[in-house]
């Protein structure tokens, strides 16, 4: 079978792969369709701090059961099913709570483990989820990053807020489909900030309110909103923070340098609620199956790129992901 390896920094090459077996309480599926993830960017320029090439990436994917380890019942032959790329160590207590977004042993599929840009991969069952028969395979692909907006948004409810006022920073895919879950799903008025001409005209398409400057928002009268900062900048996260009226929670998905320093005296003047958002569970990505399969889909299928690569050409599809500046997923059609 064949598998996209990355070799060395913006170098894939496609290989000849021994056909994966299922082990104890494994399915080999036959990946169809592989979405790229900002991190697999870092990775694919050398920038990632823990994995490096050589590497088989992918881990947003969707695909069909070919095989399923003896005795194993979860799963038959044939089933569409989804990746779920988290595998906690377990043992510790995030994992007995089922949380293993914050185990500190806990591994990711295609990044610490082979990858889905592969033919055929053998997974754990247990981070495979049967898709609905109404979510199609492109959707599939999405519901990872989706998986990372039900959890952000799912966050809101540790925390008391009052407003429907949301402001998010970032119209990437991730800001993008928060922005839409709390508008379509939670009827809130949703504000995206962007300075980037493709990605407001794609979030306005997309019906939010799109504005160049943080300091341009309006919200409600007098209303505190609550805040998404899905960007990782120190500038916008401190501008956010500093909004008036203040916002009233902040969840925190962007990825930060460790070395910054921030003002707490800013982060407590207002009892600002500030919630960092870490990943997803498994039940996020079910949750965002079932989203998938309501007429939702339609709106979260205009995240997908049109432009779909072959697995031949992961090195044409990861070029376009990193210079593409709207918010839309490039999609590998792997087999
Ligand atoms: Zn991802
Ligand atoms: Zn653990």
């Amino acid at each position: 079978m064949k598998q996209a390896r990355l070799v060395e920094t913006k170098k894939f090459i496609i290989e000849e792969a021994d056909k994966p077996k299922a082990n104890k309480g494994q399915a080999v599926v036959k990946i169809l369709y592989c979405g790229i993830c900002g991190s697999d960017l870092h990775v694919y320029i050398g920038h990632h701090p823990k994995v490096k090439a050589p590497v088989v990436l992918g881990h947003e994917a969707v695909g069909v059961v070919t095989q399923v380890s003896t005795g194993e019942e979860r799963l038959k032959l044939g089933d569409r099913v989804a990746v779920v790329p988290l595998m906690g160590c377990g043992e510790c207590e995030y994992c007995k709570l089922e949380q293993p977004n914050l185990c500190i042993d806990r591994k990711v599929i295609g990044f610490q483990t082979s990858g889905c840009l592969a033919e055929e991969v053998a997974i754990p069952v247990d981070n495979l989820i049967v898709l609905p028969d109404d979510c199609g395979d492109l959707q599939g692909a999405l519901l990872e990053p989706a998986a990372v907006a039900v959890h952000s948004t799912g966050l809101l409810e540790k925390v008391r807020y009052s407003g429907k006022e949301v402001i998010i920073t970032g119209a990437g895919t991730i800001g993008v489909l928060i922005g839409l879950l709390l508008k379509e799903v939670r009827g809130c008025n949703v504000t995206i900030v962007e300075i980037n001409q493709d990605r407001i005209n794609f979030a306005k398409g997309l019906g939010f309110k799109v504005i160049n400057k943080i300091t341009d928002f309006t919200g409600e009268e007098g209303a505190r909103p609550v805040a998404f900062e899905c960007t990782g900048n120190k500038a916008v996260f401190e501008m956010l923070r500093d909004i008036v009226p203040s916002p009233e929670v902040m969840v925190i998905l962007g990825t930060f340098s460790r070395e910054i320093e921030t003002s707490i005296f800013q982060m407590c003047k207002y009892e600002t609620f500030f919630i960092g958002s870490q990943m997803y569970t498994k039940k996020d990505l079910v949750e965002a199956a079932e989203l998938m399969s309501t007429p939702l889909k339609e709106i979260f299928s205009k995240i997908v790129t049109d432009k779909i690569y072959k697995l031949e050409e992961v090195n044409e599809a990861y070029e376009e992901a990193l210079n593409s500046k709207s918010g839309t997923k490039v999609i590998i059609k792997v087999s």
